[in-house]
């Protein structure tokens, strides 16, 4: 499995086995011919990206997803609970109590305000855990807390997609900003659980897994 990471308002990765690709995340508003134009560097024919697979719903994610669909027809995968962001950045109520955290909140608001993501409808939208539902041998385990329908994402040779749900700022940390607290603890200690060597972030460069829980 080979993993490029663009930095695209948070990171974007496509996921490649073979001539098979996936995307996880989308980046943010506008980053859609930079996506774009690393992937032409690295020969990957956009069409044969078979899904792209949000994260959650915070406008630096989805942000440029919309771009894909409509250009490349490539199907968007989301959770449920946060299909209201899409439309409405502001549907989920950030908390934060460390100054890093305070501070993307209210960076992250006036961004959402002057660039908000591009609409689109998602095509698979997931409720539960999923094994192999996009064909990569993925399990999609949806994780409350960062937002209602935060999801993480792991593959049988070690590598896990946390998302926000942790974040490579300084350190490994969990989320600086969450919907919900208790649910965001609850979900950090289930992503301690799963079966991974190497932990990747929306934000941050990727750690070994031994990392997390230290
Ligand atoms: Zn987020």
């Amino acid at each position: 499995m080979n993993i490029i990471t663009i930095s695209a308002g948070s990171n974007c990765y496509l996921i490649s086995q073979g001539e098979h690709h996936l995307m996880i995340d989308a980046g943010a508003p506008g980053m859609g011919a930079k996506i774009e134009k690393t992937m032409a560097q690295h020969q990957i024919a956009m069409e044969q990206i078979r899904y792209l697979v949000l994260t959650h719903g915070h406008s630096d994610h989805i942000g440029s997803a919309a771009f894909f669909q409509k250009k490349y027809g490539i199907p968007i995968v989301i959770h449920q609970n946060d299909i209201n962001m899409i439309d409405n950045p502001f549907s989920q109520q950030m908390q934060a109590t460390h100054p890093i955290g305070k501070m993307i909140t209210w960076l992250g608001k006036g961004t959402m305000k002057r660039n908000p993501p591009q609409s689109f409808t998602p095509d698979l939208i997931i409720t539960v855990p999923e094994t192999n539902r996009l064909g990569f041998g993925e399990t999609i385990h949806p994780l409350p807390g960062h937002t209602r329908g935060s999801m993480v994402i792991t593959f049988p040779s070690g590598e896990l997609f946390v998302g926000d749900i942790l974040m490579h700022m300084l350190s490994p940390q969990p989320a600086y900003l969450w919907e919900d607290h208790a649910a965001l603890q609850k979900s950090i200690q289930a992503v301690q659980q799963l079966p991974a060597k190497t932990i990747y972030y929306g934000h941050g460069r990727p750690t070994p897994a031994s990392k997390i829980g230290q």
